[in-house]
C-alpha cells in the first residue's frame, strides 16, 4: 500500500471510531500502525468462510474455527468447580456442549430453547469429547442473507489481545475504517490502460474487498490486484535503475576479437566448450559491443565451468587493450583462479598477477606500479582489489566470482576505477529460482550455464544416521585405497561457535584414531586458524599429501580438487540447502564416481527429513533452490534483504510467478514508452513512486 497524497488516509489512527488514545498507542507499538493507511495495509492473512457449515459429527480436531448450525437445549448453570453455563447444541448427526464462564447471566437470558442457532468458534478437546467455549452465537433466522461471507482473520499480538484487539477486535475497527472510506479517498496510481487491459479491480475496490470481500470472486480479484501492485512497483524501480544506467553511462566498446583470444582458442583450449558456455560467451560478446556497460549475472551450477568463461572474457578485453580484474571471495579461491588462469594460458605473453591481503611490502608496491602503468593485463585477487590504492591504467572488465560474498557497496567501488565504467560479469554458483533472480537481480541481464561438461558421473548422495558411522568409516577406507581423497565437513554456526568447535575437534580426534598415521594423513582447516596455516593445510591436501580434509565450511565455495571424490557432511540437518549443495559441489569434479554422504542424528524433524531427501533425489541446484524457496520463503536467500522482497505482504515468489512475469513485462513496456515516467498518463504513478522513495526498501545498484 502506498502513502497517497489525500489527507484522509493520513489521518492518525486515534481518530478512527473504536480506537482511543490507548489502543492507538498499542497499535503503533505492536504493529507500527499509525494512520488509517497503515491499518488498511494490515491485510487479513486468511478468511473464514461463513457459508460453510460443519456437521457435529465432523468436529474432529481443535485446529481451526468452524461454524455449526443446531438446536439449543438443556441450558443449565453448573456449579461444580468453576461456575459455568452449559448448553447443548444438536443437529441430525449428534450433539455437542457449548460452554461459557463469563457473561453467563446475559447469555442464559438471551438464549431461547428449541430454536436454531448458528455458532462459530474453535473446538476444544476436553475429557474425551469436543466442546466449544465462548463461541460466537446468533439466531439462525436473523442471520441476514447479506451477512459477511468471508470473515477476515488478522495477525495480532498478545499485548493487543489484552486491549481487545484480537483478530475480531481488529476486524471491528477495520470494518469502521472501510465504511468510512470513499472511492475518492484512495488515489488510483495505476494508469487506466493497465487496469483496463488486465480487467483489474480499482485500488479502492481491491482494498475494500481484501478486508471484506463481497464474494469469492471479488476476493480473488482483490488479492490479484494487490499482489500485482507489490511486484509491479518493485519491478518498476529495478528497471528504472537499469534504464537510468543505460542512458547515463556509456560503456566501453570491445570491438575486436584479436590475437589473444584466437591463440587461446586455437592452441590452448584444454577442451571443447559446452553449448551453454558458448551461448553465454555470445551473450557477453553482444553486451560488450553494445556501447552500454555490461551488467550480467552468470548463474551456473557448481562445476558447470564458469572459470573458463571468465578467462575468455578477460582475453576479449585484452584484445582491445583493456585490463581485467577478477575478484574472488577468499584467498584460497583467488590463488586457485590465479593458478588455473596461469596454467591455461601457458606460455602466452599475458601478464597475470595475484593481489591479496597477504601480498605486502615491496611486492605489493611493484604490483600497484605495474598496474597503473598498464603492465599487468589480468589482476586476480580478493576484495583487496577494490581498495583505493589499487589503480588501474584502463580497467575494462571486472569479473566477480561467487557474488554473494561481496556487498553491494564493494561492487559499487569498482565503478570509479575507470572514467568509463568497466563491464561487470557477476558469477554465482548459488542458483536461485527465476522469480527471485528477476527480483533481486532484476536490473542485471542473466545468463545461465545449464549444462555440465560432458563425461561427468552424477554424484551419488546418501543419507546416513550417526548410528551407521562404522559402515561409513569402512566405505572411506575403501575409497582411500582406490587413491581418492575425502572431505569431512562440520557445521560452524555463529551462535554455537564454541560447541561447534568442540564437535569439530572431537570429530578430528575420532577420525585420527580411526585413520592412524602413518598409513593415513589428515588435514584440518577451520576459521580459528591463521590464514597462513590454513593455506598450508589446504596445500597439503591439494598436493594429495593428505587423504582426508577435516574442515568447517571454509571450504564451501569454489575449491577445485578433482581427486577428492567423497564429501561427508556431519550434522547435515543443520545446514541450509544451498550450503549443502555448494559443499557437495566440491566433489564430482574428476572422472571418478563421487559420493556425498549426509550424516545426521537419528531423530529428525519433518523439514530436515525433506531437505535431506531432496538432496539425495537431485543434483540440480535450480530444483533445490525452488524447493528451498517453497519450504522457507525468500528470507534466507542471499540478497533478498536489499531487494524489497521482504516487504511483500501478499505476493509469494514461490507461487506467484505468473503475476510476477506480468508485472515485469508491464513495467518494461511502460518504461519503453516513457523511460523517465513523465507523461501525463503516468502522473499519479510518478507521484506514488516519489512518495515511496523514502520507504523502508533500500534500492541498490547491484554493481
Ligand atoms: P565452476 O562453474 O564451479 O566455477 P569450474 O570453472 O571450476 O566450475 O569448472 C569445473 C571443472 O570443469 C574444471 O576442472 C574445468 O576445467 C572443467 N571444465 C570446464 N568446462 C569444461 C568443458 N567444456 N569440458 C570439459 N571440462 C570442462
Ligand atoms: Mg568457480
Amino acid at each position: 500500500m502506498s502513502s497517497s497524497q489525500l489527507p484522509k488516509l493520513q489521518t492518525p489512527i486515534t481518530f478512527l471510531k473504536g480506537v482511543g488514545p490507548q489502543k492507538a498507542e498499542s497499535l503503533a507499538k505492536e504493529l507500527s500502525i499509525y494512520t488509517f493507511e497503515d491499518l488498511l495495509a494490515h491485510y487479513p492473512f486468511r478468511y473464514y468462510d461463513r457459508t460453510k457449515f460443519y456437521k457435529i459429527e465432523e468436529v474432529q480436531s481443535e485446529e481451526t474455527f468452524i461454524q455449526l448450525k443446531g438446536i439449543v437445549s438443556n441450558i443449565q448453570i453448573i456449579n461444580t468447580g468453576k461456575k459455568r453455563l452449559q448448553v447443548t447444541l444438536s443437529d441430525d448427526t449428534g450433539s455437542i456442549d457449548l460452554i461459557w464462564f463469563q457473561g453467563i447471566a446475559w447469555i442464559q437470558k438471551s438464549l431461547v430453547l428449541k430454536k436454531e442457532y448458528i455458532i462459530f468458534g474453535r473446538p476444544n478437546y476436553f475429557n474425551g469429547r469436543f466442546n466449544f467455549s465462548h463461541p460466537e452465537i446468533e439466531l439462525a433466522e436473523t442471520r441476514e442473507a447479506s451477512a459477511q461471507v468471508f470473515q477476515p482473520v488478522y495477525s495480532t499480538t498478545e499485548k493487543l489481545k489484552l486491549k481487545s484487539l484480537d483478530s475480531k477486535g481488529l476486524g471491528r475497527i477495520t470494518k469502521n475504517l472501510v465504511s468510512e472510506l470513499k472511492e475518492i479517498d484512495i488515489v488510483e496510481y495505476l494508469p487506466t490502460y493497465i487496469i483496463e487491459k488486465y480487467k483489474m479491480l480499482s485500488l479502492y475496490e481491491a482494498l475494500i474487498n481484501i478486508h471484506y470481500p463481497q464474494n469469492d470472486s471479488m476476493l480473488q480479484r482483490a488479492i490479484a490486484r494487490i499482489k500485482f501492485d507489490e511486484l509491479f512497483l518493485i519491478q518498476l524501480k529495478i528497471l528504472q535503475v537499469k534504464v537510468e544506467r543505460d542512458t547515463v553511462f556509456k560503456g566501453i566498446v570491445l570491438e575486436k576479437i584479436g590475437v589473444h583470444f584466437n591463440t587461446f582458442y586455437k592452441e590452448k583450449m584444454p577442451f571443447q566448450l559446452t553449448e551453454a558456455q558458448q551461448r553465454v560467451l555470445k551473450e557477453i560478446r553482444k553486451d560488450t559491443l553494445s556501447g552500454k556497460q555490461m551488467n550480467r549475472l552468470l548463474q551456473g551450477d557448481v562445476g558447470s565451468g564458469k572459470t573458463i568463461v571468465a578467462l575468455i572474457t578477460c582475453l576479449i578485453a585484452l584484445d582491445n587493450q583493456y585490463q581485467s580484474a577478477v575478484m574472488a571471495p577468499t584467498e584460497i579461491l583467488a590463488q586457485q583462479h590465479f593458478e588455473s588462469f596461469s596454467l591455461a594460458l601457458g606460455d602466452m605473453p599475458i601478464r597475470v598477477r595475484l593481489l591479496t591481503g597477504s601480498v605486502k611490502g615491496k611486492k605489493r608496491e611493484a604490483i600497484l606500479k605495474e598496474l597503473l602503468e598498464g603492465e599487468i593485463d589480468i589482476l586476480i585477487g580478493t576484495h583487496a582489489l577494490i581498495e583505493d590504492t589499487v589503480q588501474f591504467k584502463n580497467l575494462g572488465m571486472v569479473v566477480i566470482d561467487e557474488q554473494h560474498r561481496f556487498g553491494v557497496g564493494q561492487r559499487a567501488k569498482l565503478w570509479s576505477k575507470n572514467t568509463l565504467p568497466p563491464h561487470v560479469l557477476v558469477m554465482t554458483a548459488t542458483p536461485i529460482p527465476r522469480t527471485l533472480a528477476m527480483t533481486i537481480y532484476g536490473d542485471l541481464e542473466v545468463s545461465v550455464i545449464d549444462q555440465l561438461p560432458p563425461g561427468r558421473k552424477p554424484i551419488q548422495t546418501l543419507h546416513k544416521f550417526d548410528s551407521q558411522r562404522l559402515a561409513v568409516f569402512g566405505f572411506m577406507k575403501k575409497e582411500i585405497e582406490k587413491g581418492r581423497q575425502i572431505y569431512i565437513v562440520y557445521p560452524l554456526i555463529e551462535e554455537s561457535e564454541k560447541m561447534d568447535f568442540k564437535d569439530l575437534m572431537d570429530g578430528f580426534e575420532s577420525i585420527s584414531r580411526e585413520f592412524p598415521m602413518p598409513q593415513y594423513q589428515i588435514s584440518i582447516v577451520h576459521g580459528k586458524m591463521k590464514a597462513k596455516d590454513k593455506d598450508f593445510e589446504m596445500g597439503r591436501f591439494i598436493r594429495n599429501e593428505t587423504q582426508i580434509m577435516v574442515a568447517t565450511t571454509v571450504i564451501e565455495v569454489g575449491v577445485n580438487i578433482p581427486n577428492a571424490s567423497v564429501m561427508i557432511i556431519e550434522s547435515a540437518e543443520r545446514f541450509g540447502l544451498s550450503q549443502l549443495h555448494q559443499l557437495r559441489g566440491r566433489v564430482g569434479r574428476g572422472a571418478d564416481q563421487s559420493y556425498c554422504i549426509l550424516m545426521s542424528g537419528n531423530k529428525l524433524g519433518t523439514e530436515s527429513r525433506q531437505r535431506l531427501k531432496i538432496m539425495c533425489d537431485t543434483n540440480d541446484g535450480f530444483e533445490i533452490s525452488e524447493f528451498d524457496l517453497k519450504l522457507r520463503g525468500p528470507g534466507d536467500i542471499q540478497g533478498t534483504q536489499q531487494s524489497g522482497v521482504m516487504n511483500l505482504k501478499l505476493a509469494d515468489l514461490s507461487k506467484d510467478k505468473q503475476i510476477l512475469i506480468l508485472a515485469r513485462e508491464t513495467a518494461q513496456e511502460l518504461l519503453l514508452n516513457d523511460p523517465l515516467i513523465q507523461k501525463d498518463i503516468h502522473q499519479s504513478l510518478k507521484n506514488h513512486l516519489n512518495s515511496n522513495k523514502n520507504s523502508k526498501t533500500v534500492w541498490s545498484r547491484i554493481s
